[in-house]
């Protein structure tokens, strides 16, 4: 049992000074002000310092870091995984850019197959499978050979059971709409991206059951007041969710602000889209089957497109704070209830209330990473 006092606690409906969480195994099971909680005997005693203690975060979309790159060795998530949680993460979802079957099907035996023994990183909550059903003309760093239209034998077999959660696809491609019906049935968050879909095709796969926009201005038509496209169909349709990458070069300050305008907090999702060049010098990488190369402050293919980013979760969260002005509590919930809730994984993530999962971050004024636990175990954050 651990008992976590003196800490500025972020519940869902109220900010706590002087607050207590004891934890029970994996398990939240009480939170209050000091003076309500004793520490229970033969608790660990924990003083946070008066710093503020908030759930884990949760990236949905990483592509690697450290080096290793998830769509060229799999096997690489749970190393990543130790090392994310220096920047608060407490769960991702792998993500494997356009890819063949095989190294799919690859990726899903590495998370069936589960942490090495002793794990003590960040869980894997799923796969973000990023294509391969993405739009030729808007592939990005994907590799184009690898691209294909949606293929019911191959789709019909992802879910949460075979440890996909995400799909991103172009809803404008042909047999997309069925895809995203069946995945939808199979529980699956369905994701617009890599896609040229006008406003029309971009609403259609809405009605199809589309849930979420995968980092938004990137990868699809720049927003025109007369062709609004996928962006304005995202940002003007309330089901919809946003994955952004707020690293100050994907979208500019200006359009972080303009978004969160028309989304709030409800309806925005921080993502690294980290790739094997996170937390590394400068010089080339692995991207999938393309070489990428950084200078430290972006990381590119040759021809200068931008492949992925080299930011940590926590920094986009300071960005976002920095770009919009927008308060901690606001900025929090788009690394963990919006992302928890996309999934479904409420009430067990995302959220510093009973009951809830021991994933909590203790993080400066300044909103930097103090200390984490992950299902209630204290990680050692191994340091850059
Ligand atoms: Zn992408």
């Amino acid at each position: 049992m651990i008992y976590i006092h003196n800490a500025t606690l972020y519940t869902p409906s109220e900010i706590i000074d002087h607050g207590v969480v004891i934890i029970s195994g994996e398990t939240i099971t009480a939170i209050g002000p000091q003076g309500e909680l004793a520490c229970p005997a033969g608790a660990q005693s924990v003083d946070a310092g008066g710093l503020n203690l908030v759930p884990g975060f949760i990236d949905l979309q990483v592509n690697g870091g450290f080096g290793m790159d998830f769509a060229t060795a799999p096997e690489t998530i749970w190393q990543v995984g130790e090392n994310l949680t220096r920047f608060g993460v407490t769960s991702f979802l792998p993500t494997i850019v356009s890819s063949k079957p095989g190294t799919i099907r690859h990726a899903q035996a590495v998370v069936h197959h589960g942490p090495p023994s002793g794990y003590c990183g960040a869980a894997v909550i799923g796969l973000h499978l990023e294509g391969p059903y993405l739009n030729p003309e808007k592939c990005g760093a994907h590799d184009p050979a690898n691209l294909s239209l949606p293929q019911a034998g191959e789709y019909e077999q992802w879910s949460p059971s075979s440890h996909v959660r995400l799909v991103t696809l172009a809803p404008e491609l042909p047999g997309s709409l069925p895809a995203v019906r069946t995945l939808i049935r199979n529980g699956v968050l369905v994701s617009a991206g890599h896609s040229q879909a006008n406003y029309t095709q971009a609403q259609a796969g809405f009605q199809a059951g589309i849930r979420y926009g995968t980092h938004l201005f990137n990868a699809m038509p720049a927003f025109n007041h007369r062709q609004p496209g996928l962006v304005g169909a995202i940002l003007n349709d309330d089901r919809l969710t946003a994955g952004m990458i707020v690293d100050g070069i994907h979208i500019h300050p200006s359009m972080v602000q303009f978004a969160w305008k028309m989304l709030g907090a409800g309806r925005t999702s921080l993502v690294s889209d980290a790739v094997a060049a996170l937390g590394m010098p400068p010089g080339e990488y692995h991207f999938g089957t393309r070489t990428v190369y950084t200078d430290g402050s972006s990381i590119k293919l040759s021809d200068g497109r931008l492949a992925g980013s080299l930011l940590s979760l926590d920094q986009a969260l300071r960005n976002l704070i920095s770009f919009t002005g927008c308060s901690l509590p606001e900025a929090l919930s788009t690394v963990t209830q919006v992302p928890a809730d996309l999934l479904h994984l409420e009430p067990w993530l995302g959220r510093l209330a009973i009951g809830s999962q021991a994933d909590l971050v203790l993080l400066t004024g300044d909103a930097h990473i103090a200390r984490v636990w992950v299902h209630g175990q204290q990680v050692r954050l191994i340091s850059e």
